[in-house]
């Protein structure tokens, strides 16, 4: 359509890169740790192949799951408890670091990811907040799997359908919305929904001060592997699955894309369920990080390259 869009400012998404060390697999193969972080006082610069990219943050392969908590994900926190809408996302190949990133080790103080870290600090502000507000939480968790949404918290809805509200804020029907009251709560919401996974989590938290609502809805994704089809070998049905997920991998990248091009109109959130899903908590008033997942090793040179890219897509 040709309505205007508020794509809000160019800063409403963050790009941060994070390069995990070569694992064991990648040694033994003899492949080579191929990426340079030229000195630059802001840590923004990662060099790979002789091309330089620059983005809000790099972590390297020593930093911390905190220091990464505070890089991608703490300010979010505090503009979603004020009512604004958000989107946390992990993209890269199979085994870049994508779901140590966003869920680490639960219950590992060190090792815990981003997703525990903001249940906890979710709480925390609730907790100490000094005004009497009244607080609802509600935990969604579902995954898009060859284009359909199925319910991790309710085995038998296996194929949810994207609705609009009357302000036309798409959503997904029918899905199942636990009331939280406590972290442990919510992580034995994700215990249940993880045993019935194949692939992304959501969290939505409503507050309600006296007679004023406000209502924040962050989204924590946990995309699929972004690595080519043809990388991958798959035949058949396998075959079908990866060019679904490029496709909506693709989708998603033509729309931050098109929210970072201030010449561009039309953002073609309709192109996928996930995006249409997304489209109230990416671009506009709500907050966005893209956690770019890469490999350091040679082997994966093409993969990082094309992830490195996706991010640059976003600036
Ligand atoms: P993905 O979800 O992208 O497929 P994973 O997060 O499962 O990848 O990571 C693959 C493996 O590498 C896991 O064993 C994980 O613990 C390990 N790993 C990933 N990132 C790091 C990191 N920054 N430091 C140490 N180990 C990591
Ligand atoms: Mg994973």
């Amino acid at each position: 359509s040709g309505e205007p869009i508020d794509k809000g400012n160019e800063d409403s998404i963050k790009v941060v890169a994070r390069f995990r060390p070569l694992n064991d697999s990648e040694e033994r193969a003899g492949s080579k740790f191929i990426v340079t972080f030229p000195q630059n006082k802001d840590d923004q610069l990662v060099s790979i192949g002789g091309k330089v990219y620059q983005f809000d943050s790099i972590l390297k392969p020593n930093v911390t799951q905190e220091k990464v908590y505070n890089t991608a994900a703490k300010d979010i926190v505090k503009d979603v408890l004020n009512g604004y809408n958000g989107t946390i996302f992990a993209y890269g190949q199979t085994s870049s670091g994508k779901t140590h990133t966003m869920e680490g080790v639960i219950g590992d103080p060190n090792l815990q990811g981003i997703i525990p870290r903001i249940i906890s600090d979710i709480f925390n502000h609730i907790y100490n907040m000094e005004e009497n507000l009244e607080f609802h939480i509600k935990v969604s968790y579902f995954e898009i799997y060859m284009d359909k949404i199925r319910d991790l918290l309710d085995v038998s809805k296996v194929n949810l359908a994207v609705h609009e509200d009357k302000n036309r804020v798409p959503f997904v029907k029918g899905a199942t919305e636990r009331f939280v009251s406590s972290p442990e709560e919510v992580f034995e919401v994700i215990e249940l929904g993880k045993s019935n996974r194949h692939v992304a989590v959501t969290i939505k938290q409503e507050n309600i001060e006296s007679q004023k609502k406000l209502l924040g809805k962050l989204y924590l994704v946990d995309l699929a592997g972004s690595e080519k089809v043809s990388k991958t070998g798959a035949e058949g049905s396998v075959l079908d699955e990866a060019k679904n997920i490029n496709k909506s991998l693709s989708a998603l990248g033509n729309v931050i894309s098109a929210l970072a091009d201030a010449t561009k109109t039309h953002v073609p959130y309709r192109d996928s369920k996930l995006t249409r899903i997304l489209q109230e908590s990416l671009g506009g008033n709500a907050r966005t990080t893209i956690v770019i997942c890469c490999s350091p090793a040679s082997f994966n040179e093409p993969e990082t390259k094309s992830t490195l890219d996706f991010g640059k897509r976003a600036k």
